[in-house]
């Protein structure tokens, strides 16, 4: 795109004959001045991109959004240097539908089967489909997940031992290195690409969710080998001394140490920044571990916060997020990097399992002042820090507003890399990138569709309005201008405006999307 502009320019400014002869040597100087110009444009308009997107951080677990009981410093630095997002929404208030609805900008409700899925699933995004990796990849950049995947893997019940495809790879991403599911779910390994990391083909992988299989000990036959306790739907397969969801035999050399996952992902997307070739933009995305349970920090940050190993692997994200800032200032790429933080759905105070440490959790509330939790329809459920940083371009320091869903990246990358997306893409996404760079009067979107972890009931937000949908009994309707913990329930006093935004969420349920 630059050099036939710099060519047109040069065309346009070229000395002629009848001009003055120091028009030349100002042409020289202005062409020279254009092209420093005209290279820094492009450098704008493709920067490099690192979205962070944590698992179950909640709207009030940084310091930047008021915590307490943690410190993040990095994260404060991250919002100190960029903008601070305070309506961003996750779509979905658990992990597997909000990730569909990212890459591919598309509700996961309207696809059957896109609810947290288990660690044998099979991909849930159809090859083809374009995703923000593709995206980005067909605008020239170099595209890489490491961290958790959660999207199912193949499509067959995958086969651990052998290629694991298609997967990420064959969405439009360059590299990957990712763990299946989750880290409470078996097969506790990581993959990178196609394939089990350090697997011994004498010792195989076999994966259910069905029966027991083998012989590894489970959490209810064998509490004694626990070093955290859990309750019966995470008391099967022992690894690491952890009972997991699911039942895995073998990998055993392949399996990996929970206190040093935050570590490895760390590594691995440090390093796939480091080998990035320079004139290549790229994009990383990382989709942390933490903070999803088991919640098992590394012990140099065991005790570090104030509130129990769930306030220290907060610590343990924010040095993740610190660790890549250093890197991109290491390469002195922090000016050419868009770089955003944000979380798959709120936090929540588990019991799931118990560290020994979990009283002490409830001293900072995840959700600060929202209602609700992870995997509800509340504010707390799906509403989620998000900072953005991009020097010289987005406001340092600023706080904004603006509507907007985790489901909009896809478009708004492709506008700011300059793709044209091909009809049907990203169909219930909309292009934010005004709100995302701090434009004035930029409001973002104007409703938004919220779910749990399944296609039925939804809620609707509609400007200041926010409609619950309730299958046994009516439905809730919250003021969020006013009543942002939605504390009053208005459905009984406007029962007009309750019709009017079921009859809204009716029209985007009956749309026809690809
Ligand atoms: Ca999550």
């Amino acid at each position: 795109m630059t050099k036939p502009r710099i060519h047109l320019l040069h065309q346009a400014i070229a000395p002629r004959p009848n001009r003055r002869p120091h028009f030349g040597t100002f042409a020289l100087v202005a062409l020279a001045l254009f092209a420093t110009q005209a290279s820094a444009a492009e450098s704008r308009s493709r920067p490099n991109i690192v979205l962070i997107l944590a698992d179950d951080i909640g709207y009030g677990d940084l310091g930047c959004y008021g915590a307490t009981k943690v410190r993040t410093p990095n994260l404060d630095r991250l919002a100190r240097e960029g903008s601070r997002f305070t309506d961003a929404h996750a779509t979905a208030s658990v992990c597997t539908p909000t990730r569909f609805a990212l890459l591919t900008g598309r509700y996961a409700w309207r696809q059957p089967g896109t609810g947290i899925a288990p660690g044998d699933a099979t991909l849930l995004i159809k090859p083809g489909t374009v995703t923000l990796a593709s995206s980005l990849k067909s605008a020239g950049y170099s595209t890489g997940p490491v961290g958790k995947w959660h999207l199912g893997l193949g499509e067959t019940t995958p086969d651990f031992n052998a290629d694991l495809k298609p997967g990420p790879l064959e969405l439009g991403f360059d590299y990957a290195f990712f763990i299946p599911a989750t880290g409470d779910r078996t097969p506790c390994v990581f993959v990178e690409n196609h394939r089990v990391v350090g697997l011994d083909p004498a010792d195989p992988i076999t994966v259910s969710y069905d029966k027991r299989i083998g012989t590894d000990p489970t959490g209810l036959e064998r509490p004694d080998l626990l070093k955290i306790k859990a309750d019966a739907s995470h008391s099967q397969t022992i690894v690491n001394g952890i009972s997991r969801i699911g039942y895995m035999t073998g990998g055993k050399k392949a399996r990996w140490v929970d206190e040093d996952i935050a570590d490895t992902l760390t590594q691995r997307a440090v390093a796939f920044l480091d080998r990035q070739q320079s004139g290549k933009p790229f994009f990383l995305f990382l989709p942390t571990h933490d903070i999803h349970e088991p919640m098992v920090p590394h012990p140099r940050f065991r005790g570090t916060s104030e509130c129990g190993w769930r306030g220290d692997v907060i610590h343990q994200l924010d040095w993740t997020v610190g660790q890549v800032l250093a890197a991109l200032d290491r390469r002195g790429l922090a000016q050419d990097t868009l770089v955003i933080f944000t979380s798959d759905n709120g936090g929540a105070i588990k019991t799931t399992y118990d560290d020994g440490t979990n009283a002490l959790h409830a001293l900072q509330s995840p959700n600060g002042v929202l209602r609700g939790t992870k995997g509800q329809l509340y504010e707390g459920g799906h509403r989620v820090p998000f900072i953005s940083r991009w020097p010289g371009h987005i406001p340092a320091g600023r706080t904004s507003d603006a509507l907007l869903g985790l489901i909009d990246l896809l478009p708004s990358f492709a506008t700011l890399t300059a793709q044209k997306l091909p009809p049907g893409a990203a169909p219930d996404a909309v292009d934010v990138l005004p709100a995302l760079l701090g434009a004035p009067g930029a409001q973002g979107r104007d409703t938004l569709v919220l779910q749990s972890n399944r296609q039925s009931p939804l809620a609707l937000r509609a400007g200041p309005w926010k409609l619950i949908e309730r299958q046994n009994g009516p439905h809730e309707l919250y003021d969020l201008a006013t009543d942002p913990t939605e504390s009053v329930n208005l459905a009984a006093r406007a029962p007009a405006r309750v019709q009017a935004l079921a009859q809204r969420l009716a029209a985007e349920r009956a749309k026809s999307t690809p």
